[in-house]
């Protein structure tokens, strides 16, 4: 390879990256992953139900679905909306090799989560919702593992040994290949996920479940309804981004 054709700003751009603290998504100076511009034009998650943190136009106490059907974890952390840059990060994570983007994602949860867990008991270990082999060999890789390496990274860095462990080998696999579930409602896509997932062992008390986005809530609840037959009492959900309803969506992106 000859060294010297390669690109000038390239190499300068990687240099900075390593060696000094650059935004993400603009390359301004930080010192943090991203900058302070960047972080407000982020899809805030601030309008939500208290329980499955569902997007709403206004603040709710129960969304209907909770009221008549609450999901079993004990509390679900999900500090974006699924749209907007966010959305754009996770599709270029999942379908565009953009795993650079792993980075600036999990440090936003790690600092939600560090605040959220300020006044309470961190859990002992951490799983995610894995991929199934088949996806990973199309992808190469598999998302939601790379994602939980490097939030443990991150909350390592202000934990120390409080931090959840993150066990060598997640415990809940992904048997079942299922079509794209886009287009299903939330009730076709519980009858059509059942038994997707297996759990190999049995696990503690207190754990959290990582996922880069909820949509209807049908994986997660499926397998956290496995992790609390393995022995867990609490199950937190820990996801980056909540899919909003289609209206809120609509309503959400209109001016006030
Ligand atoms: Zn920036
Ligand atoms: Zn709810």
């Amino acid at each position: 390879m000859d060294w010297m054709k390669l690109s000038t700003t390239k190499i300068t751009k990687v240099y900075h990256r390593v060696f000094f603290n650059h935004c993400y998504l603009c390359n301004n100076d930080t010192p943090h992953t991203l900058c302070k511009f960047c972080q407000q034009g982020l899809p805030t998650n601030l309008n939500h139900c208290k329980h499955c943190k569902r997007p709403t136009q206004y603040h709710t106490n129960l969304c209907g679905n909770c009221q008549t059907n609450r999901p079993s974890y004990h509390t679900c952390i999900a500090p974006y909306r699924f749209e907007g840059i966010i959305k754009t990060l996770i599709h270029s994570i999942k379908f565009n090799q953009g795993i650079h983007y792993i980075r600036p994602l999990t440090y936003l949860l790690s600092e939600h989560l560090l605040e959220t867990y300020s006044c309470d008991q961190w859990p002992e270990q951490i799983f995610y919702v894995p991929s199934h082999p088949k996806r990973i060999k199309e992808r190469g890789f598999c998302q939601t593992k790379a994602m939980t390496n490097q939030l443990v990274k991150y909350l390592k860095q202000h934990l120390n040994e409080k931090c959840p462990s993150l066990p060598r080998n997640n415990p809940l696999k992904k048997i079942k290949h299922l079509a794209a579930q886009h287009s299903l409602s939330r009730k076709e896509r519980l009858k059509s996920q059942k038994n997707s997932y297996q759990l190999d062992r049995p696990i503690p008390k207190h754990v959290a479940l990582f996922d880069d986005v909820m949509t209807t809530g049908s994986t997660i609840e499926n397998c956290t309804n496995l992790l609390l037959k393995a022995g867990a009492e609490r199950v937190d959900i820990w996801v980056i981004a909540r899919t909003p309803d289609k209206e809120h969506s609509v309503k959400l992106s209109e001016p006030a």
